[in-house]
């Protein structure tokens, strides 16, 4: 039996239950979650907006190796505006900021609770759009924008929010990244540090002495540091 902390920080799948999307992919969400996001998803539908989930849970390990990967220089790491940077010629503070703006760090991500996804309007990637996740795409003009003000209309009235809906001094700015509240609110009280220090001391991050050192520096700036309005 998978222990709660191993659920929170993304070592247990557990909690989790599969769902279809519009689309028919099938992902893994929070076994509390599934009905709310079915319900959600129909409204949606029967309103003629059709909603792809472009990623919801991920583990810690894979969560580990966007990390490491962007860390080394690996993986692309952009700007708040979208501008690519260029990580090797960063300090550990410069680069460790860069990647916290897009990407958490492994064991204090929403999308190892299942209560938190990243959603797309379905009719544009079929029409060949391909997926960026940025905020442009859900301006008026973009191809989110109706997605967007049918977010903006009903997101609340199935518990759903967005925590990262304006740009906080933390996490970037992310229309597409929707949040069950009732479960998220439960997981988030019920995370401890000292767990995640503990699961990091034992794994292989990159820069690990820098990293365990900044997990303060995390949970205030980036992971507690929410938008907590109902829209
Ligand atoms: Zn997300």
């Amino acid at each position: 039996m998978a222990h709660i902390w191993q659920e929170i920080l993304g070592t247990a799948e557990t909690h989790l239950t599969s769902i279809e999307d519009s689309c028919q992919k099938t992902f893994l969400v929070h076994k509390q979650v599934a009905s709310p996001l079915k319900a959600l998803l129909n409204q949606a539908e029967s309103d003629g907006i059709s909603i792809a989930i472009v990623s919801c849970f991920r583990s810690f390990d894979q969560q580990l190796n966007i990390w490491n990967q962007k860390w080394l220089g690996h993986r692309p790491v952009f700007s708040r505006h979208g501008r690519p940077l260029n990580v090797n010629a960063m300090s550990d503070v410069e680069k460790y900021k860069a990647i916290c703006l897009w990407s958490a760090l492994p064991s204090m991500s929403r999308h190892h609770w299942g209560t938190d996804l990243d959603i797309f309007d379905a009719r544009a990637i079929e029409n060949g759009h391909q997926v960026e996740l940025t905020p442009q795409e859900f301006s008026g003009s973009g191809p989110c924008g109706e997605l967007e003000e049918w977010l903006q209309l009903n997101l609340a009235k199935f518990k759903f929010f967005r925590p990262y809906s304006e740009f906080r001094g933390g996490v970037s700015c992310e229309p597409w990244h929707i949040s069950y509240r009732p479960a998220a609110a439960q997981i988030l009280q019920d995370f401890q540090l000292s767990d995640s220090h503990q699961l990091l001391e034992k794994s292989d991050i990159q820069a690990k002495h820098f990293i365990l050192n900044q997990l303060s520096h995390y949970y205030d700036t980036y992971f507690s540091n929410i938008c907590e309005e109902v829209e």
